[in-house]
């Protein structure tokens, strides 16, 4: 039985009269850019995620740009985040304008390690960018703390958490501004690319609005300088027919979560997910650990089950920061996870047929 990583025509499927209705209604009305379609969406996704503003954005790479421009940061500024994480997070630190600092994670959770954030604060430091990797919460009471003790902005990386919780709380509320993609693949993902902000500072919020917008609010008003970064209609009215379903597709993945967990624990080599206490994980993705890992993923993959790695090097070590001349030893963590972790098939839809397959092949592993 071929188990895929992931099916977007299937969930489609189960809510295709709804989203061909919201296409077809932002066709009949020509609403193709900003209008009325995508400020419901804003309003929507603020109330779903316990925000006081959202505004919209082509994708969730600008958003992490668009918060850390609020927050003003300018050459020589130093930006601390996780050593483990998908690029976007660290690029747009540089785009910014501002150095990436790295940090290990904390060797459970695939989170930053705050006692590695306390370590690399130095007086350059003006703000922190945690990432709830893989739909898991990282240690916000310890984050927050630090941040405090420092005066640091935070700025929450929520592409992969939608609706995760930290002691009951929603993640995104915790620092001035958080950031979300709707890439087709996350937990709520829209037809294309599509990303949003959130803040509870409604200046913060103006100043990402006029930012994305061309730099101004007013047609031809031009306060500032921006950019062109639009959630389009489309986008907007797709993602608004989704939303509703969002938290029965949040409970889908975490009961077959509980199902990979009982099937997986007791097999030699494999490592679960772990999740900490008082964290509520949303399992964007379900990510194991094995000491070989590339033999066990040819084995799926030879028997019709599909994996994936996320990400295969940790961001230190990329080509692309060379300039920093990192050695492997000051990311333990992240450096170990990155040759042995797995992803596994998950998405709403999967059935228990098709994860015993996968837990069957895991097992029949040598
Ligand atoms: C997906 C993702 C992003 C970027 O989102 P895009 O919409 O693809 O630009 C940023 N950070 C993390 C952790 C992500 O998983």
């Amino acid at each position: 039985m071929p188990v895929p990583f992931a099916d977007l025509n299937l969930q489609y499927q189960t809510i295709k009269n709804e989203i061909d209705a919201a296409i077809a209604g932002v066709i009949r009305d020509s609403a193709f850019i900003r209008g009325a379609y995508v400020d419901a969406f804003e309003r929507d996704f603020a109330k779903a995620v316990d925000a006081r503003h959202c505004v919209s954005c082509a994708n969730g790479t600008d958003a992490l740009y668009l918060a850390m421009k609020a927050l003003k940061v300018k050459p020589g500024d130093e930006v601390i985040t996780t050593a483990h994480s998908w690029i976007s997070t660290s690029a747009m630190i540089t785009h910014a304008g501002a150095t990436v600092v790295f940090c290990d994670t904390d060797g459970e959770t695939f989170t930053i390690d705050p006692a590695a954030i306390e370590a690399a604060i130095t007086p350059r430091t003006v703000g922190i960018i945690p990432v709830h990797l893989y739909g898991q919460p990282a240690d916000m009471d310890a984050i927050m703390a630090i941040a405090n003790k420092h005066k640091l902005w935070v700025i929450e990386d929520c592409a992969q958490a939608h609706l995760a919780r930290y002691k009951g709380r929603q993640v995104g509320t915790f620092g001035s501004i958080a950031t979300y993609s709707f890439y087709p693949g996350k937990n709520l993902g829209a037809m294309g690319d599509a990303g949003a902000v959130i803040t509870n500072d409604a200046q913060l919020a103006e100043y990402m609005t006029m930012l994305a917008r061309h730099g101004g609010l007013v047609k031809h008003q031009h306060p500032i300088e921006g950019i062109n970064s639009r959630l389009d209609g489309l986008q907007a009215a797709i993602l608004s027919a989704k939303l509703p379903h969002l938290p029965a597709w949040t409970e889908a993945r975490q009961a077959a979560a509980k199902v990979y967990d009982a099937g997986l624990n007791q097999i030699e080599d494999v490592v679960v997910p772990q999740t900490a206490a008082g964290r509520s994980h949303v399992y964007h993705l379900y990510t194991i650990r094995h000491p070989r890992r590339d033999a066990l993923a040819a084995h799926l993959n030879a028997h019709g089950v599909q994996t994936a790695i996320h990400y295969p090097t940790a961001l230190p070590l990329l080509p692309a920061y060379e300039r920093f001349k990192h050695r492997a030893e000051q990311f333990p963590n992240a450096v170990r996870d990155q040759g042995q972790i797995l992803s596994l098939p998950m998405f709403a839809e999967i059935t228990g047929a098709q994860q015993d397959e996968v837990i069957r092949l895991v097992r029949d592993f040598r």
